[in-house]
This record gives structure tokens, sequence and C-alpha cells, in this order.
């Protein structure tokens, strides 16, 4: 397989430290406010990267945290902890937001198929970890204390640059937009460890450490949980591009320093989704999420089929005209699909041909756009019988993950069924009987089939 690598900067073949075996770790959500579907978009790529190595006959074990403090507004130690704002915000405490969003984001990462990763670790419950790698950092010089918190001094490495391609002047920390000057720092490009002297008071989350009483910094969070679950040597990390500086750069830095060898081999890197606005993100503007798009009745597999037509170094630009060309291209992929009829035994020959296809594609960087053409080539075979179709789709989807395959046949009768009480109750609606209309969406909520009205019309979803 061959992957595109960060640190080199090129595709390289991907070679496991141990044969067979690859350990994944993906930067988890803050879990601050609730995450957006560009947030979704890196999950899905990652979902992707891990299905696909699965595919290829790898033991995966994928590690993620979440990051429930430590996180400050500007990415760097200037600005407050997200947690912070969100409590300002909400007025509960920290753990109950995080608890909250948590949730709410295992639940959109849910309805998009995504894997729930091998172990999943919050910040908040590795303390100690963070103490072990400072007090060590501490002691071997890499690491300093000033006014009260503890700082990397990135003067003492030779490559400190290196994940960024050596773009140093654009990435000196005190020259960004909205980062504050340190006088406490070295070099204004160091970054904290451990903070004990916060500018804001109150701070909820804080543990007594040797270097006294505070909370860890973003970066060493994710380093920690990483070292403490995968071990001294990684064979991929990943995040979205706004992670390479400075928080992958950090890793690096105090991870190496930390164990006194190379890291991480490969670093994997996912392109953003874009609005019309630039960059989505969680502090600007409204939070669109996988539950929204599907209270506004879509299928959230529609937005995972979306991103799927995109290579994941690209960028993406959403917008609902583009969801809603999805939704159609997805539903008549997946209505074509149906129709295949289940006959023959396996044509072995032609499912190792398209397979052989399909493998080729996603082990070149994770061509997935064109393991799609693949099965529309499939579908329009006339050479290959229905249950070799039909094995080869249910295969792929092992890594596309969209529900290609129906496996529980759809009740037609209840389709039926559902499509009458649509229409009686559309009738009603146009009666301006709100009365009637409101009683037929109640009867079938009993029997668990939700209504949702959209701009195409009225969709239902059968809850299971
Ligand atoms: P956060 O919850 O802000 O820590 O972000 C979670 C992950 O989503 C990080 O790995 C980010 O790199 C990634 N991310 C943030 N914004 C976007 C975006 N607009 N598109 C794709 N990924 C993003
Ligand atoms: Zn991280």
């Amino acid at each position: 397989m061959y992957i595109y690598n960060t640190l080199s900067r090129k595709k390289e073949e991907f070679k496991p430290i141990e044969e067979g075996k690859v350990g994944l770790y993906t930067c988890g959500p803050t879990v601050y406010h609730y995450a957006h579907i560009g947030n979704i978009r890196n999950y899905i790529g990652h979902d992707i990267l891990e299905k696909t190595l699965e595919y290829l006959g790898y033991k995966v074990t994928r590690v993620m945290n979440i990051t429930d403090v430590g996180h400050l507004t500007s990415d760097s130690d200037s600005g407050e902890d997200k947690m912070e704002v969100a409590k300002k915000r909400e007025g509960k405490s920290a753990y109950e937001i995080a608890e909250f969003y948590t949730k709410a984001f295992f639940d959109d990462f849910k309805k998009v198929n995504c894997d729930y990763p091998d172990i999943v670790s919050p910040a908040t419950q590795n303390i100690d970890m963070y103490i072990k790698i400072i007090e060590k950092l501490l002691e071997d010089g890499y690491a300093y204390k000033s006014g009260g918190n503890v700082y990397f001094d990135i003067s003492k490495l030779k490559d400190y640059y290196v994940l960024t391609n050596h773009k140093e002047d654009d990435m000196v920390v005190g020259a960004r937009e909205g980062v504050e000057e340190d006088d406490r720092k070295r070099n204004q490009a160091d970054f904290a460890l451990w903070f004990t002297v916060s500018k804001f008071e109150n701070h909820e989350m804080l543990w007594d450490s040797p270097f006294g009483r505070g909370y860890p910094g973003w970066h060493i969070e994710c380093s920690g949980i990483s070292i403490k679950y995968l071990g001294e040597y990684l064979d991929i990390h990943g995040g979205g591009v706004d992670n390479i500086f400075p928080h992958h750069t950090n890793e690096i830095a105090q991870s190496e320093s930390y164990l006194g060898h190379k890291w991480c081999n490969y670093w994997f890197h996912n392109e953003h989704l874009l609005d019309s606005s630039g960059k989505m993100s969680k502090s600007h503007g409204e939070i669109l999420t996988v539950s929204e798009l599907e209270r506004k009745g879509y299928n959230p597999l529609s937005f995972r089929f979306m991103c799927l037509n995109s290579h994941y170094r690209k960028q993406l630009v959403f917008s609902f005209e583009a969801l809603d060309q999805a939704e159609q291209t997805y539903n008549k992929l997946k209505s074509r699909i149906s129709n295949i009829e289940p006959t023959g035994d396996i044509e072995e020959d032609k499912y190792n041909s398209y397979n052989q296809r399909f493998i080729e594609e996603i082990s070149d960087d994770l061509n997935i756009s064109n393991t799609l053409t693949i099965i529309y080539d499939l579908l329009k075979d006339n050479e290959v019988n229905g249950n070799t179709k039909l094995k080869l789709i249910g295969d792929f989807d092992k890594v596309l993950s969209l529900d290609l395959i129906n496996h529980e046949e759809e009740d037609s009768e209840l389709v039926e069924y559902i499509q009458s009480k649509i229409e009686e109750r559309n009738n009603a609606k146009a009666n301006k009987d709100y009365a009637l209309a409101d009683q037929i969406r109640n009867e079938l909520l009993e029997k668990g089939i939700e209504l949702m009205d959209t701009r195409e019309g009225t969709k239902y979803k059968i809850n299971k």
C-alpha cells in the first residue's frame, strides 16, 4: 500500500513496524461544542484508512483521545481553555460539558458508519503519563520552568520544523495572528507542557503535580496517550491539516525528546471541509452537524458518500446543492444494487479481477472515488452474474461502509403503508386539518416511523 506521508511530503510504500500489524493514532475531538460536519469529514478519512488497512489484511489497533482539557482557543499557549469558554456559555461544569459533547460526537460518528476506535481515552484520565514525560524532559534539559509554567525548549532540537517543510518564518508562533508574546518563554516558539499560571481564574480542571497544581497543554496529551497505549514506536498518526502545526510538530518534538528515538513513521493528514465562507470551524458561525443534516431529512450516509467522492487530500466545499446531488446519486446507486438478481455461483476469476482493481485503488493513497467507478463498471457488466456482483459490492462496502447491500429485505407492504399514510397526511394538511395531520404523524411515530418534512417532500425513517 502507498500512502502520502506529510513527513516526507511524498507518497510512500507503507511498511509496518511489526509485520501484519498497525498502530494508528487519531487526534480526537475537543469536546467543548458539537462536532461539525468538517470534523466528521476528518474522521471519515481516518475510518477509510483503518478499513483499507484491514481490507489489506492488517490487524489495526486504533487509539483516539478526547480533548477535554488544555486546548486553548489559539491552538497554542494563548487564549482561554476551550472547556472554560463552554462553561461560561452553558453554565455547566467542564465535566458535564465534556460528557455531553462526547456523547453527541459519537452519535454523529456512528451515523456516518465510522467504527468506534479500539481505545478511546479522555485527556483528563492520563495525567500521570503527562507528568512522567514532563519530568523526564525537565531532567534531560528539553524543558524548563518559567513563571510557574513548564515549557518545551525548541532550541534544543536540530529539526523542530521537520513536519512543516521548514517554513520557519511562517510558523514562528509570535508571528501568528491572535497569538500573544509570552515573556515567560526563552524563545517565542517554545510551547507549554504544563500550566500552573493561567490568566483566567477559577480554572476548574486542575491536578497536583511536581511542577505545581495545574493542567496539561493540549499537545502533551496526544503524545502521552499514544505512547501509553501504542508504545514507543508508532506506525501512523493522523489528524486534519490544521494539526500539522503547531499540534503535531510539538508532539514530535516532545515525544522524540522523551523517547530518544524516532517515534512515528507516517503522518496522515486530511484536508478540510469548507463552506462558502471558508474553513468550517466550531468557533465561528453556526455549527452544522450530521444530526442537523438528518433533522433536515438527509440520510447521514449521503454525507459520507459526498466525502468519499473527493480525495481526502483535497479540500471539499460543502453546499446543500452538492449534498442534494450526492443524495440523489447515492439513492440511485443503492436502488441499482437492490435490483441485482441474486443468481449464479460466485465466478472466482471475475471476482478476483474486480477485487484486484479495488485493491489497487485503495492501495494508491486511498483512491476511494475511483472505487465507486469500479462499482458502476460492475453494475453495467453483463458478463458477471448477480451473486458475484453482490459479493463484490458487499466486500467493497467493508471499506466504504455505505450500507450498499440491504441485508434486511425492505418490507414492501410496510413501505406501501407508510406512503399511503404520508399521502393521507398531505391531504389533511391541504384541507387545513392539522389535528388529523398530527394524529397521523403520531400514529406512525408510535410504530417507530419518523416523518421529516423536507424541501423535496416528506421523507421517513424507520427507527429500529
Ligand atoms: P477539534 O474538535 O477542533 O479538536 O477538531 C477535531 C478534528 O477535526 C481535528 O483533527 C481537526 O484537524 C479537524 N478539523 C477541524 N476543522 C475541520 C474542517 N473544517 N474540515 C476537516 N477537518 C477539520
Ligand atoms: Zn492530537
